[in-house]
């Protein structure tokens, strides 16, 4: 077995193959974009069928109100808000099963305070689903753990951070302490705590579970009338041309049958290119292998927080009597060939890209050092060029919107962004200022837009697009002699 601390060692200064590193996984070092055996993976017995399933679980409807595509965080989410919205004949498919793709093998780390005060609402509804909701609901527990989160703050800027995110918590409600290292010691007493300025605690952050969050999620959005199929993977979806001349979604299909809907929802993580292109909508994500380690036990780390340092891009997540160590890829390995079979799947790991992380991990819980790796978790995820989300109706196609692009933070985002998709979906636009994570802002034709708004506001042509950018759905832009309805803006 190796120790994360030899690691270091034998990484920074041989470059020589290194030796196993985990009872299951056998290679070591690897930029294989195929993916690996699933053997490493602590969840498969729980989640894994045991042998294939011969065909959609459930018969396809001939028609819905609303066709939400992949069974993962967001999926789920969507489908479940737009059923509690009052949207119930609304259909998932899934093409394995729930949670097959990314959602599996999340971290399901959920921090609430983040520097933007709608990311906080976003945040602060997933929490209030998988802690509360979903519990009174079904009666099912989601498996959420609340062990709290901590920030690490190593230079007096990151700690000024912390404190403007704990004013910005008590605005909304969010309990959070600035620690002094002294108390960040009794609080976590195996951290190092010599080179902090101090840290930020959130008592009630916590830790989602994937599977227990996903078929909960199932669980309530059928109760309220949805209908959640799976192993039956979207093939085409079909698009009109409506009399405006405008292109208008009118049905998907499958090798099972063909659904009447005039609303889908892409879900489909890093397949969502992909399903765009059904449509002929652009997506654009990318998929890159996104990783954490399981370490083996570790003495006295029962209840830790999860610990997130920033400077050293590396988290910590509490897994029973161990951690998991993960953070963000500065060098990460693109996965240019999407494969249609990946389902419950990892890749290897690649320890030249993961290293990184391990140092920052073991200066912060030196205990790390003699401690063995259980098992390794490569996968992938979708990211984005300025790392918000894809959501809204596509430009191209309407009645096309996209949930995906999530950049890690699927989990915790999911609840808050499955809502406002699902009031984007019924009442055409959604509850909060989601401009940031609106698709538009990619589109050339926002692009085109954005100047033509701005020309209007040099010109001095007062419209209240430019203070909302979501107006109601028939709303129309009048130029002097000239009405355009939106859905014809250049
Ligand atoms: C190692 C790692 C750690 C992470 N840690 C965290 C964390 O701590 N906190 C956090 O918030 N996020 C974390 N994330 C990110 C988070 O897990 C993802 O953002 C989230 O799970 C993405 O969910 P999704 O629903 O968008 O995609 P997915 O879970 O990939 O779901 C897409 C679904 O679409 C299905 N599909 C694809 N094609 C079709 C088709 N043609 N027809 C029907 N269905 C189809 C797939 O089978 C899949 O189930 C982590 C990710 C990784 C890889």
């Amino acid at each position: 077995m190796a120790f994360l601390g030899t690691l270091v060692w034998k990484v920074g200064r041989c470059r020589v193959a290194l030796p196993p590193l985990c009872r299951a996984a056998s290679r070591c070092y690897s930029s294989s974009p195929e993916p690996t055996t699933e053997k490493s993976v602590p969840y498969e017995k729980v989640l894994k069928q045991e042998g294939p399933l011969s065909g959609p679980t459930k018969p396809l409807p001939k028609s819905a109100e609303c066709v939400v595509i992949g069974g993962g965080s967001l999926g789920c989410q969507t489908v479940y808000h737009l059923a509690k919205m009052g949207m119930t004949n609304v259909v998932l498919l899934e093409r394995d099963r729930l949670t097959a793709g990314t959602t599996w093998h999340t971290a399901g780390l959920l921090w609430q305070l983040r520097p933007s005060d709608v990311e906080v609402e976003l945040l602060a509804h997933t929490r209030q689903v998988v802690s509360t909701d979903l519990e009174q609901e079904t009666g099912l527990h989601t498996g959420w753990i609340q062990n709290g989160g901590l920030f690490i703050a190593s230079n007096k800027q990151r700690l000024d951070e912390y404190k403007r995110l704990m004013s910005l918590g008590k605005v909304y409600g969010i309990e959070s302490h600035v620690l002094t290292p002294a108390e960040t010691k009794d609080l976590y007493p195996l951290m190092n705590v010599d080179d902090l300025y101090g840290t930020l605690y959130v008592p009630k952050d916590g830790t989602m579970d994937p599977a227990g969050t996903c078929t909960t999620l199932a669980r309530a959005a059928t109760a309220r009338g949805a209908t959640v199929i799976e192993n039956c993977a979207v093939t085409g979806v079909q698009v009109h041309t409506d009399d405006l001349g405008v292109k208008r979604v009118s049905a998907v299909e499958t090798d099972h049958g063909t659904v009447q809907t005039p609303c889908v929802v892409n879900c489909a993580g890093v397949w969502a290119e992909k399903l765009g292109k059904m449509a002929g909508v652009n997506v654009p994500l990318i998929a890159m292998h996104h990783a954490y380690v399981v370490t083996e036990r570790i003495e006295g780390i029962q209840n830790m927080p999860n610990v997130r340092d920033h400077d050293a891009s590396v988290y910590l997540r509490l897994q029973g009597d161990a951690l998991s160590v993960g953070g963000y890829e500065a060098n990460p390995i693109f996965w240019d060939e999407v494969s249609e079979k990946f389902a419950f799947s990892l890749f290897d790991l690649d320890w030249d890209v993961f290293m990184q992380h391990i140092e920052g991990a073991v200066n912060r819980v030196p205990a790390l050092e003699q401690t063995g790796i259980k098992s390794t978790v490569c996968g992938p995820e979708s990211f984005t060029a300025d790392h918000k989300p894809l959501m809204g109706e596509a430009p191209e196609v309407r009645g096309y919107f996209l949930g995906c692009g999530f950049n890690s933070a699927g989990m915790m985002l999911g609840g808050g962004c499955g809502k406002e998709l699902a009031h984007w979906i019924i009442h055409g636009r959604p509850e909060k200022d989601m401009y940031g994570y609106d698709i538009r802002r990619f589109h050339h034709s926002l692009t085109n837009n954005n100047r033509w708004i701005r020309n209007m506001r040099t010109a001095s042509t007062r419209c209240s697009l430019l203070r909302n950018p979501y107006p109601p759905k028939n709303y129309s832009v009048v130029l002097p002699g000239n009405p355009v309805p939106l859905d014809r803006l250049p």
